[in-house]
């Protein structure tokens, strides 16, 4: 697939190009998409996942799904479930090629019995605090672990004793020997092995000891005969020991290649953020469409398409940087203007009376469902005496440069009449506008005057009798602030979760059409935006709308900038 990805020559691909010039790795390309399934995906995984099987693509080669699977305390199926029906979902095919690392712990354990043979690890009995304590910090060398020296024969019976569940979680680690004073503090005796008494997801309990994450991926890898290890900068510190396994184990060995996460203004892109997101009830769930999920996303309305396309314009590079939100929203606009079919929503409604249309009559208006796309056809929308059009469409005392109704104007309604205030009806109490009885002009019909008189501003609407009423639910930034993540040392990014990110709307107005319209249809709501029908909520009875993004809206702009 992505064969119309743009494939620009970013640096992964010129050192792609210039292996594939001197013939490094038999000519071959094999990448691999390695997610822990503590989590579900968001877009950054959505950057990896592009990168990883867009480059196995385009050079005729291959990409795995690999899940990186060593830490039973925190994995679970449903994320290994989740996580593969959003990398097909993104567009992308593993075919045969699923693996998970812990397919590979027995291989695992007969490397790590192969680095004490060599002298090159040793079991240590040092807790984990101590640990910490001699290990050190950025300015001051570590301290050798007085176990450091044990004799091979020990480390090997200790080992498999470990292995054997003789000991205490916690109690004994296998270590790396390698460098205490290293200035690296990845080089200094990394654990390889820890002793865990959990259930694993695939294993159960056959394993009580794990391997940890830098010891395991690095000889996945390998397993696998990856040519290219892509992966984020923060691994750029743990690429020497990457190497090191590999060079001490003699194996196989790909090379590791790291680029800048992708940041996102207003949200979090870290699992650990996320799911205090989940845990803590700030999102309904991992599938909330405020969420930068892909499963929040893809229940929002957003497509494969304008995901791929937002992470092939955002590219690779070596700098971490902050991609704004608005670029994203960009690339979906673009993609759902090209798809979604027009219909009319009213969203809060207010009841218009034609004073002067025919009590009992119905016309079918010609609508076009997509003006960017004659081959999407017209449909019929019914128009009739009451009609609601939307609240913020009215004024009563219209400011300056709002065009649109007002006492004594008169407007277009889309594909139907011009029409004219004549009364504004409120309620006694409380003074608040409930009705506006207009006239309309049956020459105008379709939406033009013969006379040629024209009207500033042309208005969406629904005939009250024919609509369908629907929930919609408008969405703002699930953060107030451009950089929550960014929050000052000490303040939880929690504080600047914006109380206004979702404003639900009951009793909204939709035209006919849309009854019984499938969940995760996207359609254009005229004048308001993209919207879809939420996938886990709505019913053919009960509708219920998802605003996957504005439309620009001029008006909005208008009054901001006057304030
Ligand atoms: P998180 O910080 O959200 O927990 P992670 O890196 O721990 O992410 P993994 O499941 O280990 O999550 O990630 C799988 C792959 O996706 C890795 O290769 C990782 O580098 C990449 N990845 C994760 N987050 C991003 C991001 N924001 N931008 C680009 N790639 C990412
Ligand atoms: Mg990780």
């Amino acid at each position: 697939m992505s064969s119309e990805s743009t494939g620009s020559r970013d640096f992964i691909r010129a050192i792609i190009d210039e292996d594939l010039k001197v013939k490094n790795y038999e000519g071959r390309v094999h990448t691999r998409f390695p997610p822990e399934p503590n989590g579900y995906l968001h877009i950054g995984h959505a950057k990896s996942i592009c990168l990883n099987f867009g480059i196995a693509g385009e050079y005729g080669g291959l990409c795995n799904l690999r899940f990186d699977d060593t830490n039973p305390s925190k994995e679970e199926v449903e994320y290994v479930d989740s996580i593969k029906e959003d990398v097909r979902w993104l567009g992308f095919d593993w075919g045969e090629r699923l693996f998970y690392a812990s397919d590979y712990f027995g291989q695992l354990y007969d490397f790590a019995v192969e680095l004490i043979k060599t002298g090159n690890a040793y079991v240590c009995d040092l807790s984990p605090e101590e640990i910490r304590q001699y290990r050190g910090t950025l300015t001051e060398p570590g301290k050798d672990s007085p176990y450091r020296t044990r004799p091979v024969e020990e480390n090997l019976d200790l080992f498999e004793r470990m292995r054997a569940g003789e000991f205490e979680d916690g109690t004994r680690t296998l270590r790396a020997k390698i460098d205490m004073a290293s200035g690296n503090l990845n080089m200094r005796d990394p654990v390889m092995y820890r002793i865990l008494r959990a259930e694993h997801h695939r294993t159960g309990n056959a394993w009580c000891i794990y391997p940890m994450y830098d010891f395991a991926h690095g000889q996945s890898d390998s397993i696998e005969r990856i040519t290219h290890s892509l992966c984020t900068l923060e691994f750029e510190d743990h690429r020497p020991l990457y190497d090191w396994f590999l060079d001490r184990l003699g194996v196989y060995h790909p090379r590791q290649i790291e680029f800048a996460r992708l940041n996102l203004t207003y949200t979090v892109l870290s699992k650990r953020k996320l799911i205090r997101l989940v845990r803590e009830g700030h999102v309904d769930a991992w599938n909330d469409p405020r969420m930068p999920t892909i499963s929040g996303m893809r229940r929002r309305g957003y497509t494969p398409e304008a995901i791929r396309n937002f992470c092939d314009r955002i590219g690779v590079a070596k700098r971490d940087s902050t991609v704004d939100m608005g670029l994203l929203e960009y690339c979906v606009r673009e993609d759902l203007n090209r798809r979604a079919p027009r219909v009319m929503a009213v969203l809060r409604p207010l009841r218009v009376v034609i004073v002067n249309y025919p009590e009992d009559l119905v016309e079918e208006m010609d609508a076009v469902n997509n003006p960017e796309d004659p081959a999407m056809g017209t449909r019929k929308v019914p128009f009739s005496r009451v009609l609601y059009i939307e609240r913020d469409d009215f004024r009563e005392t219209p400011p300056k440069q709002f065009f649109r109704l007002s006492p004594g104007r008169e407007v277009r309604l889309r594909y139907a009449y011009y029409i004219t205030c004549v009364g504004v009806i409120k309620d006694e109490q409380t003074g608040e506008v409930v009705e506006l009885h207009c006239t309309y002009d049956p020459a105008t019909r379709g939406g033009d005057s013969p006379d040629g008189r024209k009207v500033k501003s042309t208005l969406h609407w629904v005939s009250a009798a024919h609509a369908v009423e629907a929930e919609v639910r408008l969405y703002d930034y699930l953060f107030s602030a451009p950089e929550p993540g960014g929050a000052e040392e000490g303040q939880d990014f929690l504080a600047s979760l914006n109380p206004g990110s979702l404003d639900t709307l009951q009793s909204c107005r939709v035209e006919p059409s849309l009854a019984g319209a499938e969940p995760g249809s996207r359609v254009q709501f005229e004048r308001l935006g993209y919207f879809c029908v939420d996938s886990v909520e709505s019913r053919p009875d009960a509708l219920v709308f998802n605003r996957t993004v504005t439309l620009r809206d001029t008006w909005a702009k208008i009054e901001k900038g006057a304030k």
